[in-house]
């Protein structure tokens, strides 16, 4: 008796992912975790290595944070981008005006062609 081929044929070209099952140890505690790599994982500011990158802020939803390259300390609640060492708080004003102004754009325009 033969069993069946597995799904996705036997020529299936790609490997089994490693994350099917999530990696181990995922999701990460949410407290008294490792410290991060190096390179990103300490505040500019008060240089505790408690930082994250936030999945979703109050101002930029879940892709705010992507688009900024925000992160968060969670010792001093200090903003910055990781690349450069500054605060993305003028970064998020911009952003956040952009998304306003898009916001009021769409509103003006539904109001006009629910008149019409
Ligand atoms: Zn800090």
């Amino acid at each position: 008796m033969q069993n069946p081929p597995p799904p996705g044929g036997p020529g299936y070209p790609y490997p089994p992912s490693p994350y099917a099952g999530g990696p181990p140890g995922y999701p990460p505690p949410p407290h008294g975790y490792p410290p991060p790599p190096p390179g990103y994982g300490v505040c500019p500011r008060c240089h505790s290595p408690h930082v994250r990158k936030p999945s979703w802020t109050w101002w930029g939803g879940f892709i705010g944070p992507s688009i900024l390259n925000h992160w968060e300390c969670q010792s001093c609640r200090y903003g910055f981008n990781p690349k450069t060492g500054r605060s993305t708080s003028g970064a998020i004003g911009i952003y956040f005006a952009v998304v306003m102004a898009i916001g009021i754009v769409l509103a003006v325009l539904l109001v006009a062609m629910r008149r019409f």
